[in-house]
């Protein structure tokens, strides 16, 4: 049974009431997962995300701090807007939202957001799961489209693809950097970080970085993520890969 826990709470930037919803429990139907960490699941779950975005000043917000309010719900002062989060910006609404959503991420760390190392780990990993999106689903061509009769959506992908070519070429090089300062502040505690660690280094394309860590964690070998990921290492693939 899914149950949600509503949570009243006031905006730091502009005090604006709103509400949001925590999730109490949630029933899973089915779930694929990715070498990445990222796990898609079925029914999908959009809004366990670690930050929300106020419906007032469209500021971002991180879940972890709201402090909870006490509503009397007699007054006025119950009747709340909802928050939002970045699902519901005008930037997602485009079909690059993955490429969108990272670039406003990456925004955000260099506007001071992220005031910790571990909220800035948060976030990049959050960008290097939506940038792995084009590889994961595969970007929809022009022609899948057409088949499917969504003749306004193909033509302006057509027209779009000078464009995107350009924004590829700085998508990519934005995985790459994001990547590396993953890896430079990011500390594993126990071997399952180890390993997600090394497959940092491995989609890096810093193989024997990665091989290295293997190593290191040899007694977790008989798991099936370390497996894949070693043979990956083996054969130099840099690729996101799905486990199950
Ligand atoms: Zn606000």
């Amino acid at each position: 049974m899914t149950t949600f826990i509503t949570q009243n709470f006031t905006c730091q930037h502009c005090n604006h009431n709103m509400y949001t919803y925590e999730l109490g429990s949630y029933h899973v139907y089915d779930s694929e997962a990715y070498s990445d960490g990222y796990v898609d699941y079925d029914p999908p779950i959009s809004f366990n995300s670690h930050i929300l975005i106020c419906s007032n000043c469209m500021l971002p917000l991180w879940r972890s701090e709201l402090v909870d309010d006490e509503v009397d719900y007699n007054s006025t002062d119950s009747e709340r807007e909802q928050s939002m989060d970045v699902y519901d910006l005008p930037l997602s609404k485009k079909l690059n939202f993955s490429n969108n959503i990272a670039n406003y991420y990456l925004g955000i760390i260099k506007d001071g957001f992220a005031d910790s190392i571990d909220k800035e780990i948060l976030l990049r990993i959050e960008i290097w799961h939506l940038l792995n999106n084009n590889y994961r689903f595969g970007s929809p061509s022009v022609f899948s489209y057409i088949l499917q009769g969504k003749f306004k959506i193909a033509l302006r992908l057509f027209k779009e693809g000078n464009r995107n070519s350009e924004e590829d070429n700085l998508n990519k090089k934005l995985f790459t950097t994001n990547l590396k300062r993953l890896i430079e502040i990011y500390k594993p505690e126990n071997d399952e970080e180890e390993l997600f660690l090394a497959e940092m280094n491995r989609e890096c394309g810093n193989f024997k970085r990665a091989k290295s860590i293997l190593k290191k964690i040899s007694n977790f070998e008989q798991n099936k993520s370390y497996r894949i990921i070693k043979k990956a290492i083996k054969l130099r693939k840099s690729r996101v890969i799905k486990l199950n």
